[in-house]
């Protein structure tokens, strides 16, 4: 499963803000490899840059020296929706208004067809959502609105799931959408009594990393702008239920370990996860193991917990780029074979106990599987720290369609047998909210089949939404 974006908008005066940025998009990362971009107002124009590829390629010293303002934007994509070229790296800038306004996007939403039709958009017109959204504020701005009064019309109309940065001339603004699937927060540079600066990012380790303070995270609904006159905030949208509907899946898997969601750190949710799910049954084993990166606090807790040793297994390769296979070749363990070496000192003639932290098509796990037992191991028993994955995502998450989802096709006996473990043990639903210590609700419509916000036509599913 892949993210859909991060986000980032900063503005500081007389500071270095595209330097600030940069770091901040490095710390995103992770929610986006296929391309990176930034929107910068100079004083006079919007300057956009933008690329295939990860930060750092995009990016390089001479790019960011040349970068000059104090209002900027970023953005680091993994498509969803639309083309996956560097026509539609974001942010998106249209020419309209004084400077014109650039725009970037994690989401993904659910109306496009009906918002494009109502616009007299024709189909295929546009590269993205994201580009749609900005098409349909563009038309506002032309009509003689300001931005402001393009947003306040334009994303009442939008379903599914947005949480968005924007750039104009005087302000950069930041807005979730109305059930919060996607995270956004605030940040402060310099102290409380007097400010220096302000950044919205989508994970608070992007505001660690140029040394900012976080705020608060934004509200479902709500829209802020940051000015060098400082923050101020409107609830746009009022929130579509009064529970939050953050991507529950942000805390088993999407999100930083260091990062803090509805106030808790996910590294803690982690372990906990691992923890509760230790206490479901017992396994006799020899050693607990996760795979790299986010099964890793679980099995920590999952140790912890059932007594068993903690150890590692697997070594993760981090620099895993653009990779070619040939076709003649079995797709899914080369990826994997490039991904992760296994510690054959560690785990040769162990029971294992290896936690993971879902199982989509399975292919990966099998795969895993196969390279545990091939290296010595005696036995193999899963534990999962998410219940099964049964209904697709369409609120930004890349997931194939239900034909495709293991759990939705077999019983758990039939996934134990197909992906070759000893035992297997899904995180119970109950088990995993409360490791979370939800307050309110997470979106888990990909666990229950109870989508919370509209899904598209084309999906096939409409009678399973609620
Ligand atoms: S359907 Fe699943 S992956 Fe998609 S937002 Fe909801 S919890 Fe997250």
């Amino acid at each position: 499963m892949k993210d859909a974006c991060g986000v980032v908008g900063i503005v500081a005066a007389d500071k270095p803000v595209a330097f600030w940025c940069f770091d901040a998009l490095f710390a995103l990362q992770h929610r986006g490899q296929e391309s990176a971009g930034m929107a910068i107002f100079d004083g006079e124009d919007i300057a956009v840059v933008k690329d295939e590829g990860l930060v750092y390629s995009v990016f390089d010293e001479r790019v960011l020296m040349a970068m000059h303002g104090e209002y900027v934007i970023g953005h680091t994509r993994y498509a969803t929706q639309g083309v996956a070229n560097w026509t539609a790296a974001q942010p998106v800038y249209r020419q309209s208004g004084r400077a014109g306004f650039a725009l970037g996007h994690n989401g993904n939403l659910t109306n496009t067809d009906l918002l494009a039709d109502k616009a007299g958009i024709l189909p295929g017109m546009m590269l993205s959502d994201s580009d749609l959204i900005a098409e349909l504020l563009a038309q506002r701005v032309d009509a003689g609105n300001s931005l402001r009064e393009g947003l306040a019309h334009v994303l009442p109309t939008l379903e599914g799931a947005y949480s968005l940065v924007m750039l104009e001339s005087d302000a950069v603004h930041g807005v979730r959408d109305p059930f919060g699937f996607r995270p956004l927060c605030l940040g402060r540079f310099g102290s409380e009594e007097s400010p220096d600066g302000w950044i919205l990012a989508s994970e608070s380790p992007a505001l660690d990393v140029v040394g900012a303070t976080l705020v608060r995270e934004i509200r479902p609904g709500e829209m802020v702008t940051l000015t060098k006159q400082g923050v101020t905030s409107v609830q746009l949208m009022e929130p579509a239920s009064d529970r939050e509907k953050l991507c529950i899946f942000e805390f088993v898997y999407f999100a930083r370990p260091d990062s803090y969601l509805m106030g808790h750190q996910v590294h803690t949710a982690r372990r906990r996860m691992g923890e509760l799910l230790a206490g479901q049954s017992t396994v006799d084993a020899d050693l607990v193991m996760g795979v790299p990166d986010s099964g890793v606090p679980a099995a920590e807790g999952y140790a912890a917990a059932s007594g068993i040793t903690f150890g590692y297994g697997l070594v993760k390769n981090r620099y895993i780029g653009r990779t070619f296979i040939a076709p003649d070749q079995n797709a899914r363990a080369i990826a994997v074979r490039r991904k992760f070496n296994p510690l054959r000192e560690n785990i040769d003639g162990k029971r294992l106990v290896v936690v993971d932290d879902s199982i989509v098509r399975g292919t990966t796990t099998r795969a895993l599987v196969t390279m545990l037992r091939d290296a010595g191991a005696a036995e193999v028993h899963l534990r999962i720290s998410s219940p099964p994955f049964m209904w697709p995502c369409y609120y930004g998450i890349d997931t194939p369609t239900r034909d495709d989802l293991l759990a939705a096709q077999y019983s758990i006996d039939e996934i134990r047998t197909y992906i070759g473990c000893d035992s297997i043990e899904y995180i119970t639903l109950a088990n995993l909210r409360s490791a979370i210590r939800l307050d309110g609700e997470c979106c888990d419509a990909c666990l229950t089949g109870n989508y919370p916000s509209s899904i598209p036509p084309s999906s096939g599913l409409w009678d399973a939404g609620k």
